[in-house]
């Protein structure tokens, strides 16, 4: 697949030889359908804000002589602005992604801390949500990589989480080493994801219920954003999902060799 196998004979050297052609213009094509693909999609996706931002302005204008219309309305352009300036950035983020196969920075990272860090950064958004959070398992799990990127993958799991929990609920974030593989879960008891959309809430731009996606905000690439960093990582993020019973998401990934002899001693003494 994607090479072509011609038989040749060379005269001078006699008998037949076989010539392999790699053919990688398959792998061109598709890539270059993609890459059109992910700007048609960018387009459409800043086109909503960018056009409320212009409707807010004009709006503003003609409100000039009613400072609380005014106050509403640059209230609203704020917001639309904040969208714009999250969805450019996980755009910047996924299309340096997309653009390497390899973790760029490479160190032990303790996944514990991570999340942990992870889980106080959304403290306030948890609050707001009226929805318990915490973390589980293992006191150290070590993984090598890049520890922002790591960051910025469980910020998308935990955030997610605790937009899509109704209020009263618990988010549980789970640890766990076992045989040189480091599994991280995010538990919600949310509406849940419909089997045959599992798939596809991994691609870009892809919402399950588009009014309840607006209305909780997002941008539709956090878990596109997180595939990639963690098959970046050589692992895979599995879910878990019946609607009405909430949602798991867990990733895999290895654990760093040279770390794992030192989790065993810590685990021992504690
Ligand atoms: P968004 O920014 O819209 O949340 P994501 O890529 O993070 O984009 O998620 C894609 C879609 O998957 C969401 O729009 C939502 O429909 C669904 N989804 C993601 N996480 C959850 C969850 N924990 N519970 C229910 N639905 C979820």
């Amino acid at each position: 697949q994607g090479s072509i196998v011609v038989h040749v004979r060379v005269a001078p050297l006699g008998g037949e030889h076989t010539l392999v052609i790699a053919d990688d213009r398959t792998e061109f094509t598709r890539t270059a359908a993609m890459r059109n693909d992910f700007v048609a999609n960018v387009s459409h996706e800043l086109k909503t804000p960018v056009g409320a931002v212009s409707l807010l302005a004009e709006a503003i204008d003609s409100a000039a002589d009613d400072p609380v219309a005014v106050r509403r309305f640059a209230g609203r352009m704020d917001k639309e602005a904040r969208r714009l300036a999250e969805l450019v950035q996980d755009i910047i983020e996924l299309s340096r992604l997309q653009g390497t196969d390899v973790v760029l920075k490479g160190t032990v990272v303790d996944l514990r801390e991570i999340l942990s860090e992870a889980v106080d950064r959304t403290a306030l958004l948890a609050q707001e949500r009226g929805v318990k959070i915490g973390v589980g398992g293992d006191t150290h799990a070590f993984v090598f990589g890049d520890p922002d990127l790591l960051m910025t993958a469980f910020r998308n799991l935990i955030d997610n989480a605790l937009r899509y929990s109704p209020e009263g609920t618990t988010v549980g974030v789970g640890i766990r080493e076992r045989d040189g593989l480091v599994s991280v879960s995010v538990t919600d008891q949310g509406p849940g994801i419909p089997v045959d959309e599992q798939e596809r809430v991994f691609e870009r731009f892809y919402r399950v219920d588009t009014a309840r996606s607006r209305s909780t905000g997002g941008t539709g690439l956090g878990l596109s954003i997180v595939k990639h960093v963690v098959s970046n990582h050589g692992g895979e993020v599995t879910l878990w999902s019946q609607p009405g019973q909430g949602s798991t998401f867990t990733v895999r990934l290895p654990e760093s060799e040279e770390q794992g002899e030192r989790v065993d001693a810590l685990q021992a003494r504690s």
